[in-house]
């Protein structure tokens, strides 16, 4: 496997790139938005400029990523000659069902055909393709360069063959694999955003402020972030999707999102991404928690 297409250049998409592209791989990285495709690029040059920074990679291995990297904003010209394509795009049914048909369509009838996606069934992505058998869930994490595990989805068609395949390629990209089944949430989501959601419910109910809640479990759990900080990291609009999902998928009443969670989605308090959600960021600084919003 030499070629492979990924669709989305979003913050998922762009570290996948960068990850094949460092270790290699020829990389067609498609978006409908040339702007996207432009701030993927810029993200992934000062992503590799920080790795040399850090002596984890050379300068000539950064100079060839970058050259490993070609752009498209049309899925049909992007796929006809890779071995596979990680689909990285918005997190929504309809979009991901619509991209895998062109997927499908136009590359060859051997392509694995990957999706990153966070909470939507393998099993459904595939009825929609020709093959699939060599449909797979490929669930980096965020962010991709930096964190070492892919959750590899088996659908429930998924070739022992291609889930092999995608298994070794993992660790060829220096990655951990570990191969899960498909079920709402698969393995990853279905724990953490129930504990998420109960840090949420903990605040809604007055139990404790923002920073008392994730200082409990930073210190006491030896998380590296609180569960509150980490929802504001990911996405509220993302935590709402997944345990929508995990609610109507498993149908256990324990997986209900709290109403904070559904009113702060709402006000379009969104985390990170808005500037606010649990805590406020300050302009022009994407990690930097300044204080608690609230309490
Ligand atoms: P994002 O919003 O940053 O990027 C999505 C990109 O998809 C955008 O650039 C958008 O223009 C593009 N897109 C939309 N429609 C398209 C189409 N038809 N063809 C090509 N590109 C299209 O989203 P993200 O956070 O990178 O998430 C992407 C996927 O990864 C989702 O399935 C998400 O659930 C999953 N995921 C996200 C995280 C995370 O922490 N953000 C972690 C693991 C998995």
């Amino acid at each position: 496997m030499k070629k492979v297409a990924i669709i989305g250049a979003g913050t998922m998409g762009n570290g996948i790139a960068h990850v094949f592209a460092m270790n290699g791989y020829k990389v067609s990285l498609v978006d409908v938005s040339s702007e996207r495709l432009e701030q993927a690029m810029e993200t992934i040059d000062k992503n590799l400029w920080r790795m040399v920074a850090k002596e984890k990679i050379d300068e000539k291995v950064k100079t060839e990523a970058i050259e490993n990297i070609d752009t498209f904003t049309e899925i049909s010209e992007a796929v006809s000659d890779v071995d596979l394509i990680v689909e990285a795009a918005t997190e929504n049914l309809d979009l991901k069902l619509s991209i895998f048909k062109q997927m499908d369509k136009f590359s060859k009838d051997d392509c694995i055909l990957a999706s990153n996606t966070s909470s939507i069934s393998i099993t459904k992505i595939a009825s929609v393709t020709e093959h699939p058998e060599n449909v797979i869930g490929m669930h980096f994490m965020n962010p991709v360069p930096v964190m070492k595990l892919v959750e590899v989805i088996k659908g429930y068609h998924t070739s022992d063959a291609v889930t092999k395949t995608i298994m070794q390629l993992s660790k060829d990209l220096s990655k951990v694999p570990t191969e899960v089944n498909d079920y709402p949430g698969f393995v990853a989501n279905r724990i953490l955003m129930p504990m998420i959601n109960e840090a949420i419910y903990t605040l809604f109910e007055g139990v404790a402020g923002v920073e008392e809640i994730d200082t409990v479990m930073k210190l006491g759990m030896a998380h590296p972030m609180g569960p509150l900080q980490l929802a504001d990291f990911i996405g509220l609009d993302v935590c709402l999707a997944i345990l929508n999902v995990l609610h109507e998928g498993l149908g256990n009443p324990k997986y209900a999102p709290c109403p904070l969670l559904v009113n702060m989605v709402t006000a379009k308090n969104l985390g990170r991404k808005s500037g606010e959600g649990f805590y406020k960021y300050s302009e022009g600084s994407k990690d930097m928690v300044v204080s608690p919003s609230f309490a």
